[in-house]
This record gives structure tokens, C-alpha cells and sequence, in this order.
């Protein structure tokens, strides 16, 4: 059993690094790829760790891509770097990635400000370091008394429709694939069900589309998939020649619902094969 969805602390997981190891050693994976958000840092720290304990452990990535009008949704594009790390021009692209995010993070807190709230950079980034973005923005609100949960705060201010909100430079979906691709990765598109199309002509149109951006791989394993989501995307995989991916997208206790290795209520069981045909 493997699995190939996973996050730290580096991003917006609960477990370290080293924790990370353990559970996945607890539970005898064949193998773990961590995919934090836009960062490899968790990946590297755990590495020394999981060669002591004898973990398969794969350096992978969850990029936040935009795709094209008229959509303009925010797609999670899975990186998997099998020999172990991605090519220099690649990390270079990442911290752009970085610079961007505090840029936007900049204009947020300003923002924020303006409507009369108390949240300064400094606070938010010690929250989230690196990856600091709206879900701690939204634990701030809540630890400040303006507002009774991270939900209200996301409803009212944060979400894509509300009151605070401030863009942030997404690459598009086609340069996600094609940074991974040029930086020695294979792509694949992570938890299609949330790609929120209940027409399911439509959802074959759009990944088949993302195939034509040279998308390699879809995750047909997820938390969130049904057993007739996986069989969906297994024959739309089949059909595009698409290889196939599946993780738990474990986060510790910030999503306490999904187990590693197991997804949630057990609904995943990955077969160690997939990784052998991801490498072929
Ligand atoms: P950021 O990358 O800083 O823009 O934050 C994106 C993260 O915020 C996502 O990965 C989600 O975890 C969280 N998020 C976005 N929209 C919502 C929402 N409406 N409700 C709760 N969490 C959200
Ligand atoms: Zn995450
Ligand atoms: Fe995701
Ligand atoms: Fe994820």
C-alpha cells in the first residue's frame, strides 16, 4: 500500500516531517510521496529520517494553477519528482511562487486593515512561515474576536467572493505542467472531483483539454472520491492515456477526518503497483 498525497508543517499539514515518517512507518507503507504546498522543504527535512527508517519516500509538490477563461478556477496540480528532486530551474520558479504570495499576503493585511482589523504580516507569518496564506489570516480573525470561526472569517472576508478579498498570481494550469515537465516531474492532476463539475461530459471536456497542456497523470485515488468518482476517472485515465495516481491528501489534525494511507472512513486501499507504472 502507498500513498502519494500527503502534507507537513511545511505547508498546511499538522505533522512535522520526522512525524510524518513515523506514521507512515507505524502503518507499513511501501512508500509516502510528501506533496506539500509550493515548497519542497518538509520533503527535504523528512529524507534523512526516512532512509533510517527505511521508507520509499517521494519528493513530490501541490502547486495552486488558474485555469483559462472562462473558467479562471483554481486547479491543484500534482508534481512527482521520482529521481529525487526537481531541476534547478524549477526551485528558482518556486520562489517566485513565494515572493508572490507575500506580495499578495502584503495587500491582504492592508486590506484587512482598512475595514478597521488589527492583523499585521508579522503575525500572520508566524502562523504560517513560508506558506502563511487565508487560512491563517482566518485563525487570526478568530484568535482577535472578529469572528466566531475560520468559516465566518472565509465567508465574510476571505473566500474568492468576499468582502477582503485580494488576488494572487496563480500560474495557469498549462505552465504548472510544463514547469514540472521541464523540471524532470510528472503532472497529475489532483483530486478531480473538485473540479466541481456535475455534468460529467463537461468534466471529460476539461481534463481532456489539460491533456492537450501535456498533463501526464490523473489522482483517481482521493479522500474525496466515491467509489463511482475513482471508477470515472479510471476510464477517463484509460481513454487519454493519462497514468494514475492516489493519496489521502493527509493533513493531521487539520483534517482530522482523513487518515493516512486509508482516506476517509477507509475508502482508499493504493496499490503499490501504481508507483511502478508511474516510474515506467
Ligand atoms: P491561499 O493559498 O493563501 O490563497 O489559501 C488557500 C487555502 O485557503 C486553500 O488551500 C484552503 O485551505 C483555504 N480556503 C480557500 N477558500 C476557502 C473557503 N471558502 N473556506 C475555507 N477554506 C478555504
Ligand atoms: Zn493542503
Ligand atoms: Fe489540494
Ligand atoms: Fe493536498
Amino acid at each position: 500500500m502507498i500513498d502519494l498525497h500527503s502534507h507537513t508543517t511545511a505547508s498546511d499539514g499538522s505533522y512535522s516531517p520526522s512525524e510524518l515518517v513515523q506514521a507512515a512507518t507505524g502503518i507499513r507503507l511501501d512508500a509516502l510521496a510528501i506533496t506539500d504546498h509550493d515548497n519542497f522543504d518538509g520533503y527535504n527535512q523528512a529524507l534523512p529520517h526516512a532512509r533510517d527508517a527505511g521508507l520509499n519516500l517521494i519528493c513530490g509538490i501541490e502547486l495552486s494553477t488558474k485555469l483559462q477563461e472562462p473558467n479562471r478556477k483554481t486547479v491543484h496540480l500534482l508534481g512527482y519528482f521520482l529521481g529525487g528532486s526537481a531541476a534547478p530551474a524549477f526551485l528558482n520558479w518556486l520562489e517566485g511562487l513565494q515572493a508572490s504570495r507575500r506580495d499578495r499576503n502584503l495587500r491582504l493585511a492592508a486590506r484587512l486593515q482598512s475595514f478597521g482589523f488589527d492583523i499585521r504580516i508579522e503575525e500572520v507569518e508566524t502562523l504560517g512561515r513560508k506558506m502563511a496564506g487565508r487560512p491563517h489570516f482566518a485563525r487570526l480573525m478568530v484568535q482577535k474576536g472578529y469572528c466566531a470561526t475560520t468559516r465566518e472569517a472565509f465567508d465574510r472576508y476571505l473566500d474568492e467572493s468576499a468582502a477582503a478579498y485580494v488576488d494572487r498570481d496563480e500560474p495557469s494550469f498549462s505552465e504548472g505542467v510544463q514547469r514540472i515537465r521541464d523540471g524532470g516531474g510528472i503532472s497529475s492532476l489532483a483530486h478531480p472531483v473538485r473540479l466541481g463539475k456535475r455534468d460529467y461530459a463537461e468534466e471529460e471536456q476539461l481534463i481532456a483539454s489539460m491533456c492537450d497542456s501535456g498533463l501526464q497523470a490523473i489522482e483517481v485515488f482521493h479522500s474525496d472520491h466515491k467509489a463511482t468518482d475513482a471508477d470515472r476517472y479510471l476510464s477517463i485515465a484509460r481513454k487519454y492515456g493519462l497514468k494514475i495516481t492516489g493519496g489521502s491528501d493527509f493533513h493531521g489534525d487539520n483534517k482530522p477526518n482523513v487518515k493516512l494511507g486509508c482516506g476517509g472512513n477507509g475508502n482508499l486501499e493504493i496499490p503499490t503497483s501504481l508507483l511502478d507504472e508511474l516510474a515506467r
